[in-house]
């Protein structure tokens, strides 16, 4: 195809003609190995292979016409503008050939350095370094391990064991005291074992090692970690990698050369500063791999201040540049100072929130950016819990932070364990090598769940997070044995009891018990430390941004309280109203017996009584809420689910019958509680009578509810206060049923409210498909609609949340079918429609009708966006996901052009 284009597609860029917008195509080294060429730093000379000739490749398993010429031109033009020829044996241009990505996957695909050297290159090399025998062999002996390890798939420590061997037989542990003669000696055995397990000699031909290193990289987007990788991370599959082709500059070439990395700011706290490591005489992956201690960059100061000062200098003009922290890598080469890599450094949570803070003080960027920097789940993250962590506590081991939140207890290895202990009041961490449906029970006993094996979709991590419990999945340093109740990790041995810490948002592993210390995140929430008084800077930062966040978003946020105390919290946190009361609590507890004389009443009046009995009670609750939330709108919702949920469960009502029966006690009442429930059992309560059908059923129910609401808003307002409650009816699923409650619940309101001035809104909620789409019709009979999201993803769906969580969504998840599970986040092409149609023929018909969102959902982040952009007016969501919601609905107002927050 290629060869017919008119023009033929351009798949090779010289650093001077890309820049740092161009990710999609030459990556993020690239695109900022360009940026860096432009603004006039030093960059070693060099050219980018885009990710569009990595995608021809890897579809058709060669590489695409003209691809060969044009690197050929590339290096040609790179050849004379260095005056040295690739591999050339008296004068050699040396390269490293990198890969590069449009989302950083730290690890995955691997660098080839020095390629060009062969035989007698080596010698040119150590001409050009002046007789420097020593650097120009240990230059050649990493070629061959890292092109043999990431080119040909020779076990690196076949490498390892060869170098040790060296520095044993010299009585050595630092590879700087071998001489040129020991890497002479290392190239040959480094040859040997290449040849061993490639069957081939080492290339000694310049191109030809750079062909394979290219093809080597372009591969390596599909091996098998990058693969897992990308699927944990949700990176897209299709985008390829880039490969940048770098000349070399050599960081190994003696006491003034060396290799460093940095950070323009601490990554961790935000903390204005220098943070990095240098590492003397050495070539850039030494400072990672750890072979040699790295001094702190300060150091560098001493040591080569003309170099030191120019690299501030550069990070200054960096951050400047890309307004935001970066981080960067770095060669010295005898004093000349040459920059590898940049880009927009990663950082925890509390840092993304007080570097937003500092670049707005600092003026390099407006509010609105600062808040598009931040998210809610870095926000969620802040307000858990956390460790304490000083000296004494090192971690034992690292897996994958899966669900977070801080957690302390006895190890347990069976679910059975985890129930019992439990049971006794203890605080248990349920430890597996994986969790499977039957540790269900054990999950939900353990304070915090830890695994050796799986990732983010691993069963652990996803019913952990649907659970709202900490998680630390695939610490693989663990070994667990079940059978034996113990695991080991590094020299130690956890038996069951023993105290293990798990940290689940960082995903360490910790030995004993690390104390716990409360979130200043929420203590600022809850008006325990004044924002414009401390000298915490995340605090300030955050309240900054939360203030922003608030000016700008549209979206109301409400909290889903039941009691007096959870709407207090949700109000601290900046609730704005209640978008659901549930009233089933209400119907628990010492109530109880009224319920069971509810459902047990042999006629009219025995039921009247029973409710009567109930109807002061309700009230008291309600006024305590209305209180709470004085002038702030407060949506109750009538009795939503199945009666018979409120007697105690079959099995144990039949055993106490016969047990009591045996004794020849009397059971009379027993046995009527007994049929009751034997009579209202349902095989599918989720489908069953419940909501409406409930209050269109049993008389008298629904309307002494009404009367609750309406009595205790007037007792507040005759109290001086202002209630403004809204009656929600669950699980509408026809305007008629709506109808028949609202003639009755209007008569009662007015009876009660009479001159009182008390306005009770009527609505629905729209949880049942058919509801959203019959909307229009609804909304004749609806002031108001409350998506319940929960139970519009199970009918959407088809499937039970309790039912299925723990079931099948690891294996969806896997399977990509789920990106993420759709009660954590609203599937927008599905359920999400639904929103979308009941929204707009709800308006339709009813101009002003007030639209919000009840359910987990108004608290996630993604959903809040899509809640944002149907153009809903509140979401509603638990008091701790206040926060997160107002500052999703602040992001969501002002990222309008959709720009990436990843
Ligand atoms: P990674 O993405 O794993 O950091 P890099 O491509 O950045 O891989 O390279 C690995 C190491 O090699 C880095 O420390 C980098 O600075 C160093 N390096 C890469 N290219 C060159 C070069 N042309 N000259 C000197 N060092 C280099
Ligand atoms: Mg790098
Ligand atoms: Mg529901």
């Amino acid at each position: 195809m290629a060869a017919h284009d008119p023009v033929e597609q351009k798949y090779v860029y010289d650093f001077a003609e890309g820049n740092k917008d161009l990710k999609d195509l030459l990556g993020g080294k690239g695109a900022n190995l360009a940026e860096m060429t432009n603004l006039g730093l030093p960059v070693p000379p060099g050219f980018t292979i885009t990710t569009e000739a990595c995608k021809a490749y890897l579809t058709t398993g060669r590489e695409p016409d003209g691809l060969a010429a044009q690197i050929e031109a590339h290096l040609e033009s790179l050849e004379r503008e260095m005056g040295r020829r690739l591999g050339d044996p008296d004068d050699p241009l040396l390269v490293s050939v990198r890969s590069g990505a449009k989302f950083s996957m730290p690890g995955m695909m691997e660098t080839v350095l020095n390629v060009g050297l062969n035989d007698r290159s080596v010698v040119g090399l150590s001409n050009q370094a002046g007789g420097n025998d020593r650097f120009a062999w240990d230059s050649y002996r990493r070629l061959i391990q890292m092109f043999g390890k990431t080119v040909c798939e020779v076990p690196g420590e076949e490498f390892e064991h060869a170098l040790d061997e060296i520095k044993r037989a010299k009585g050595t542990h630092n590879d700087l005291d071998l001489d040129a003669d020991d890497l002479r000696g290392l190239v040959d055995a480094y040859k040997q074992i290449f040849a061993k397990h490639t069957g081939r000699e080492f290339p000694q031909e310049p191109r030809e090692q750079l062909d394979l290193a290219i093809r080597a990289v372009f591969d390596s987007w599909n091996a098998e970690r990058a693969v897992l990788y990308r699927r944990q991370e949700r990176i897209p599959a299709d985008l390829g990698t880039a490969v940048n082709v770098v000349t070399m500059v050599f960081g190994n070439l003696g006491p003034d050369s060396g290799t460093g990395v940095a950070f323009t700011r601490d990554p961790g706290s935000g903390a204005q500063g220098i943070y990095g490591d240098y590492l003397a005489n050495a070539q850039g992956e030494d400072v990672v791999a750890g072979i040699r201690n790295t001094v702190p960059l300060q150091e560098l100061e001493q040591l080569d201040k003309t170099s030191y000062d120019q690299l501030l200098g550069i990070m200054a003009r960096l951050e400047e540049h890309y307004k935001d922290l970066c981080d960067i890598e770095f060669t010295i080469e005898r004093g000349k100072l040459w920059m590898l890599q940049t880009r927009v450094g990663k950082r925890t949570a509390a840092a993304a929130f007080v570097i937003a803070g500092q670049l707005v003080d600092e003026g390099l960027i407006d509010l609105d950016e600062a808040l598009h920097r931040v998210n809610g789940a870095q926000l969620a993250q802040l307000m858990f819990p956390r460790f304490q962590l000083d000296h004494e506590f090192e971690p034992v081991a690292k897996g994958i932070g899966a669900s977070p939140g801080a957690a302390s207890g006895k190890v347990v290895f069976t679910s059975a364990r985890a129930v019992e202990l439990a049971a006794e009041g203890e605080s248990v961490i349920l430890v597996r090598r994986e969790t499977n449906p039957d540790d269900l029970n054990g999950m939900i006993a353990a304070k915090g769940i830890l695994t050796s094996r799986g990732g983010k979709t691993s069963h652990a991590a996803v019913v952990a997070r649907g659970m709202g419990k900490t998680c630390v999945s695939g610490a693989d340093e663990l070994d667990v044995n079940v059978p034996a109740k113990k695991f080991t990790v590094g020299d130690h041995v956890v038996s069951e009891g023993d105290v293990v810490s798990i940290d689940g948002t960082t995903g360490k592993v910790y030995l004993g018990e690390v104390p716990v210390m409360p979130s200043e995140v929420v203590q600022y929430f809850e008006g325990e430390l004044d924002p414009e008084n401390t000298d915490d800077a995340l605090v300030r930062a955050v309240h900054r941004i939360m203030t922003h966040a608030d000016g700008a978003r549209r979206l109301r946020v409400r909290t889903n309280a039941d009691t007096g105390a959870d709407a207090a919290r949700a109000r601290r946190f900046g609730a704005e109203g209640i978008g659901l009361c549930r009233t089933e609590h209400m119907f628990l507890g010492d109530r109880r017996e009224l319920v069971e004389r509810l459902i047990l009443a042999s006629g009219e009046r025995e039921r009247d009584d029973a409710l009567a009995a109930l109807l002061p009670l309700q009230r008291a609750d309600f006024i305590e809420i209305f209180r709470e939330m004085d002038g702030l709108p407060v949506t109750v919702r009538l009795i939503d689910p199945p009666l018979h949920e409120f007697l105690p469960p079959l099995e144990q009502l039949a055993v106490n019958v016969a047990v009591a029966q045996e004794r020849g006690e009397d059971v009379a009442k027993e046995e009527a509680l007994l049929a009751a429930v034997r009579r209202m059992h349902e095989e599918n309560p989720m489908l069953g009578l419940r909501g409406v059908r409930l209050g269109l059923v049993i008389p008298g129910l629904f309307a002494m509810q009404v009367r609750a609401i309406a009595e205790a808003a007037v007792a507040v307002v005759r109290d001086g206060g202002t209630a403004c409650p809204e009656i929600m009816v669950p699980l509408v699923g026809a305007v008629q049923e709506l109808e028949t409650v609202r003639a009755e619940a209007e008569r009662i309101i007015a009876e009660v409210a009479g001159d009182s001035g008390v306005e009770v809104l009527i609505g629905t909620m729209i949880e049942v498909p058919r509801a959203a789409l019959t909307a229009g019709q609804i909304a004749e009979a609806a002031e108001f609609f409350s998506f319940g999201t929960n139970d519009l993803t199970q009918m959407g769906w088809g499937f039970s949340r309790d039912d299925v969580e723990g079931a099948f969504f690891w294996r969806y998840l896997e399977l990509g079918i789920f990106g993420i599970s759709p009660f954590e986040s609203i599937d927008t092409d599905g359920v999400g429609r639904l929103v979308r149609i009941a929204a707009e023929e709800g308006r339709a018909a009813r101009p002003g009708l007030k639209l919000g969102v009840c359910g987990e959902h108004g608290g996630d982040p993604d959903s809040v966006h899509f809640f944002h952009s149907v153009g809903l007016d509140y979401v509603s969501c638990s008091p701790f996901r206040v926060p997160v919601a107002r500052l999703e609905a602040g992001r969501a107002a002002i990222t309008t052009t959709g720009s990436d927050s990843r």
